[in-house]
């Protein structure tokens, strides 16, 4: 991909601009993979297994000549708009970035998200023999063919409810840290009246927390000889999504590009 795909690609009117900042970055489980560009790159840097294995060599060549591309037009953008790139120091700006991780890693949201997701790994750990259980009860109904049970059914949400925990079990640190450290770089007193992407990122981890949740409701509901485990693990989400509301009181609001209605009557 040469910088001029790259900048017809991004006035292409199709594409929603900045749907990638506030998405969640399953791909897989999108509604608008025809309308987001890094999709769009992805598919076309990486169109099959062999060049999207991680592992392949062709996979590493083109992110480095992705990477060029991008350099490139920074290099140009900088230019324009008469920033030295060199005058940066960057020791210093290393410090305040290490200082400000510290701060947002201590903060009470990331440090209750961190725990949920040992919690997870435990609860995981501690629960295989039930999935065992579970798998060789469906499997019975599967060959009773009893009427009105529908183990595929009810193997298939299973799975999503699995499936859904594992996504979101570190992005909402990773989301929450975003806008935790956002939080500290902007400016309340210029920036008042414009979304902020704090509150955008602090949306996608709320997302994340509230579907966390109610995929634990329906794995509590398969497992209900661990009711008190996914439970603690519902109050502890649930504490979890309060605190962040409080601490984001705009982020509900935060209208994300593509994903979110605007209000034309608010
Ligand atoms: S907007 Fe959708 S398609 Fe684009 S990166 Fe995010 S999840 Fe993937």
């Amino acid at each position: 991909m040469d910088k001029e795909h790259l900048k017809m690609l991004a006035g292409n009117p199709k594409f929603i601009t900045g749907i990638y900042n506030y998405c969640d970055r399953w791909c897989e489980r999108c509604p608008f993979t025809s309308r987001c560009m890094n999709f769009a790159i992805a598919n076309e840097q990486f169109p099959d297994q062999e060049s999207s294995d991680i592992y392949n060599e062709a996979f590493w060549r083109k992110l480095s000549e992705t990477f060029q591309v991008t350099l490139d037009l920074l290099k140009e953008a900088a230019e324009r708009e008469g920033i030295d790139l060199d005058s940066l120091d960057v020791e210093e700006v290393a410090e305040e970035e290490r200082l400000n991780d510290e701060l947002a890693k201590n903060h009470q949201c990331c440090r209750a998200a961190k725990v949920y997701a040992k919690m997870v790994d435990n609860w995981f750990d501690s629960a295989s023999d039930l999935f065992g259980q579970k798998e060789d009860e469906l499997n019975s109904k599967v060959q009773l063919d009893l009427p009105n049970a529908d183990p595929a059914g009810i193997a298939a949400s299973f799975e999503d409810a699995v499936q859904v925990i594992r996504w979101y079990q570190h992005q909402i640190y990773i989301k929450l840290m975003r806008a935790i450290r956002g939080r500290m770089r902007e400016e309340p007193e210029i920036l008042e009246e414009f979304p902020k992407d704090s509150d955008g990122s602090a949306k996608v981890a709320l997302i994340g927390i509230d579907r966390s949740m109610a995929a634990w409701g329906e794995i509590r509901n398969h497992f209900l000889v661990r009711e008190d485990v996914s439970l603690d693990m519902l109050g502890h989400l649930d504490r979890l999504r309060r605190t962040a509301e409080k601490v984001f009181p705009a982020a509900r609001s935060f209208i994300r590009p593509g994903f979110d209605k605007i209000d034309l009557n608010s």
